[in-house]
């Protein structure tokens, strides 16, 4: 339910509401937008009256919302989640563009790779230290080797750095990454999305294989009310009956979830379509139809890759796709860039 306020509500009305809904056992999520504040309700809100309510002199309207994610919904936080991280934007109309290996292999490659993206533009890094791989004889990364690596390159370029995490006991060891990938795989770990929500680093929350955009806002769901407000969802292609592609990019996914969500959406081309020479049209998709950003995966050698070599751009291949996202932006977005 939601209870969206009249204009400068009275203070001490205001807080009698509040005392009164956390008396009956409903957590209240107040939203100050630019217009109007809305009050977000979670809980079970069946016993509520709501003539009673509407008749307070405070309240402007009350609505049930029926979606089953909460924190998650539009209706509750009408205007976009932005995620900073120091000084670095997700969401709100600024382009996200993340960028690096599938996996980390060594420094010399994350350092070189790292600087090279963020001269073409790329605001966050990202590499794989704990791989989530099909079969359990393929390359499984470099563990705490390759968190020592990314925070190696972090430092040399000054890049946030975006890493996976595939089970909340490694939660100490990803204390200095500034943004947590929840994999495809692992969308609905639900005892992982609970620890995840019970701190505060950003949350990069890929789609299932096979998910719904309902079940995947309700794993989001998870971490928002665990109290951590920060979650990022990216598209990575979906399981279809094609199988010239790796996956299906869903490009419809973005105009829906913006009308479903406050929470930010991300584009990843590499995992979609498996291939890098479609890639950046793909990239461009995503951007044009209104997405926050995109992940991309980017090797030096793409063709001595240990994971993922045929879907990664190089540097001068991704150097080259940077220019059209961004002009793609600029007519769809307005132009905020990091
Ligand atoms: C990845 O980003 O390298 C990855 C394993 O992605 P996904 O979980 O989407 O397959
Ligand atoms: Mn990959």
């Amino acid at each position: 339910m939601i209870i969206i306020l009249k204009n400068n509500p009275d203070k001490d009305q205001l807080e009698n509401l509040e005392y009164w809904l956390s008396g009956m056992g409903i957590k209240v999520h107040p939203t100050v937008g630019t217009g109007k504040t809305i009050l977000g309700l979670v809980g079970d809100t069946s016993r509520l009256d709501i003539d009673l309510i509407s008749a307070l002199d405070i309240v402007e309207d009350v609505k049930r919302v029926q979606e089953p994610f909460k924190n998650a919904n539009r209706k509750f936080h009408p205007e976009d989640t932005v995620i900073d991280i120091g000084g670095v934007r997700i969401g709100g109309g600024t382009l996200t563009i993340i960028a690096g290996p599938c996996s980390v292999e060594s420094e010399e490659q994350v350092v070189g790779i790292a600087k090279s993206v963020k001269e073409s533009g790329a605001t966050i890094l990202r590499g794989g230290a704990f791989k989530p791989r099909s079969s359990p004889y393929s390359f499984q990364g470099l563990g705490i080797e390759g968190i020592r690596i990314l925070l190696a390159a972090k430092e040399a370029t000054g890049l946030p750095v975006v890493s996976e995490i595939m089970d909340a006991s490694q939660l100490p060891l990803f204390a200095d990454i500034d943004i947590l990938q929840v994999g495809a795989r692992n969308m609905q770990n639900f005892s992982l999305l609970k620890a995840l929500g019970k701190q505060d680093k950003p949350v990069l929350l890929k789609r299932g294989l096979s998910s719904t955009y309902e079940e995947w806002l309700m794993s989001a769901e998870y971490v928002l009310a665990g109290g951590n407000d920060k979650v990022i969802l990216c598209e990575r292609g979906i399981r279809t009956f094609e199988t010239y592609t790796r996956n299906t990019l869903d490009v419809s996914c973005v105009p829906v979830l913006r009308q479903m969500t406050h929470l930010p959406v991300i584009i990843d081309p590499s995992h979609a379509c498996g291939r890098y020479q479609w890639v950046p049209a793909l990239a461009n998709a995503g951007i044009a139809a209104g997405a926050d950003g995109v992940l991309i995966e980017v090797h030096n050698d793409p063709q001595h890759a240990k994971c993922d070599g045929p879907q990664s751009l190089t540097p001068d291949r991704f150097a080259q796709a940077v220019p059209e996202l961004k002009a793609i932006h600029d007519i769809v977005r307005g132009g905020k860039h990091n």
